[in-house]
């Protein structure tokens, strides 16, 4: 198969790691038979500097033209002083609602050689995790009526968080769907005991439960979930939430693998269309200097080949090649650790490393 793949550099480690998961794709596609065409396009702060906008349209048009989108990160200190409708995160969030991805999936997995870099305790880190956390995008809080105004005592504000049971329902389906390709499980965690909008996206995930007979299902308060995150992390197999949770839980998650090098994340929507992209940013402290760790998104090039592309078997190789070069002692700086054993590397030999064991 010919696949058109749209590639966003970005800034700092941006176009390393985007180079390090190209070469690792372009070696999937030789070895199973199918070829990549990477169209790059411009956004963030290399966009503003080329065109003076952070999210050209042609950028827009290309990456709906494309069967996925690959996204480095954007962002850095060149650009920090300028307004905010037109600096580099913008074009994140325009993307995001160009493409109408309104699922967020971020994986959180401890690799077991890597247990000892987790802030968590040995007894915990044992039992190792794999998780699944699916947050809604577009909705909520961040999205809701908002605005500032005279009260009783003076100037307040106020946010407000509406979910619709098409929101709700679109976004359940997504954690659904996820479980039953995984361990069958889905935690759904809200905070029903307070909010209103929580006790209607609880009695929508209850009527979707009823349809998904195989997946284990439960419901979660989110102060719960926050300490059982830490407590025992391998109860959870997908966690489905709102954009707010999600937001705050995925980072808590992501921290308890040990390094934000290592995370992938994807956005999706209605059609096959995917973003896919390290959760970290554009890492201007390290850039240019073949330190970045292109693990997250070389991680991130599998989940597109399997969630977009359909491509489960070639995303599996590539996992297991992750795996295979972690075990085999080979580190990046930010997941070497203290020990004296292991083999520190930039990204290109890491990404080399990979390849080599697919
Ligand atoms: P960051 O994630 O870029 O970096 C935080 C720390 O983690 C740094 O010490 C960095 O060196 C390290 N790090 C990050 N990715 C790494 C990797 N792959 N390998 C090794 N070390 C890595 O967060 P920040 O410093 O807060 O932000 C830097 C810039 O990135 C800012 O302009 C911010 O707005 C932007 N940003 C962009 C995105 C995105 O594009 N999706 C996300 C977050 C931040």
């Amino acid at each position: 198969m010919k696949y058109n793949i749209a590639l966003i550099k970005g800034d700092g480690i941006g176009p390393e790691i985007i180079d390090g998961a190209c070469e690792v794709l372009e070696f999937v596609g030789k070895k199973y038979g199918h070829s990549f065409n990477f169209v790059p396009y411009l956004a963030g702060g290399a966009a503003i500097d080329a065109t003076g906008e952070p999210l050209p349209e042609e950028t827009i048009k290309g990456c709906l033209a494309s069967d996925s989108i690959m996204l480095g990160a954007v962002g850095g200190p060149k650009w920090d002083a300028l307004p905010g409708n037109i600096r580099p995160e913008k074009a994140l969030l325009g993307l995001r609602s160009a493409l109408g991805v309104y699922s967020n999936i971020r994986p959180a997995r401890l690799f077991k050689s890597l247990a000892s870099a987790s802030p968590l305790d040995k007894k915990i880190t044992s039992k190792g995790f794999d998780i699944v956390i699916v947050r809604e995008l577009t909705g909520g809080i961040y999205f809701g009526v908002n605005g500032r105004r005279e009260g009783k005592d003076g100037l307040e504000a106020y946010d407000t968080e509406c979910y619709s049971v098409k929101e709700i329902e679109r976004i359940g389906r997504v954690a659904f769907k996820q479980a039953m390709g995984r361990r069958k499980k889905v935690t759904s965690i809200d905070k029903a005991n307070v909010l209103e909008s929580s006790r209607l996206w609880r009695e929508v995930m209850h009527r979707l439960a009823s349809e998904y007979p195989e997946v284990e299902y439960e419901d979660m308060l989110v102060d719960n979930a926050a300490m059982q995150l830490i407590k025992n992390p391998s109860q959870f197999d997908v966690i489905v939430t709102s954009n707010m949770f999600g937001d705050i839980l995925s980072d808590e998650a992501s921290q308890l693998t040990g390094s934000i090098g290592m995370l992938a994340s994807s956005s999706l929507g209605a059609s096959k269309r995917g973003l896919y992209e390290p959760i970290h940013g554009s890492a201007p402290d390290i850039a240019g200097q073949d330190k970045a760790n292109p693990i997250a998104t070389i991680l991130s090039a599998a989940m597109m080949l399997r969630d977009s592309l359909g491509r489960k078997r070639e995303a599996k190789a590539i996992e297991k090649a992750v795996e295979k070069t972690l075990r085999a002692g080979y580190r990046t700086p930010d997941i070497a650790g203290e020990s004296k054993t292991v083999k520190v590397i930039g990204t290109k030999e890491m990404t080399q490393r990979i390849i080599e064991n697919i």
